[in-house]
């Protein structure tokens, strides 16, 4: 179906590539392939305590918005304990894991060119505003020049890609 609207491409790390293909492999695995880490600098492990407590901010911050109460949101999204740097997938050490006849498909996916797509929908109605994984909205699409969803703030049909929003309110 021809877009009408922009969408966004990024293209993936080599870590990335790998990672989700050793997501699919491992899928067709009885016995898994644990992958082997880079742990940067400044690397926080999260304990329970914190992770009971962000799920406690989190569920907070939800209900703020669903308020429309953003300095409320704001200040909580403060007090989420601070992420850090990510773990990285160590490509050569995890390749070494993997059986020497299955190799050849991991080197292949990381020759390819993957991207994400994503595209930014926005309420008509009340103005939320999402990125979202363009195969998700794409899915959804059934007929029409675009894809129309329900927004996920105020729940009306109106949920349409950015750029038909500035289109649609300009007029
Ligand atoms: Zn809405």
């Amino acid at each position: 179906m021809p877009k009408n609207f922009n969408t966004i491409k990024r293209y993936l790390t080599d870590e990335e590539k790998f990672e989700e293909a050793l997501l699919e492999y491992n899928c067709e695995r009885f016995v898994q392939i644990k992958p082997v880490y880079i742990y940067p600098e400044g690397y926080h492990e999260f304990t329970p305590e914190e992770m009971e407590h962000d799920d406690e901010i989190t569920q907070k911050i939800y209900e703020a918005e669903m308020n429309d109460d953003k300095a409320e949101a704001d200040r909580l999204r403060e007090l989420l304990t601070p992420i850090g740097p990510m773990p990285i997938i160590n490509i050569e050490k995890t390749l070494e894991l993997i059986p020497i006849e299955d190799r050849q498909y991991f080197i292949d996916e990381l020759n390819k060119d993957s991207y994400e797509e994503t595209v930014i929908m926005k309420c008509l109605k009340c103005d939320f505003e999402e990125e979202a994984p363009y195969d998700i909205i794409e899915e959804c699409w059934m007929d029409g020049p675009y894809p129309i969803g329900y927004c996920p703030h105020c729940d009306k049909p109106k949920f349409v890609p950015l750029d038909i929003y500035n289109k649609k309110k300009k007029k």
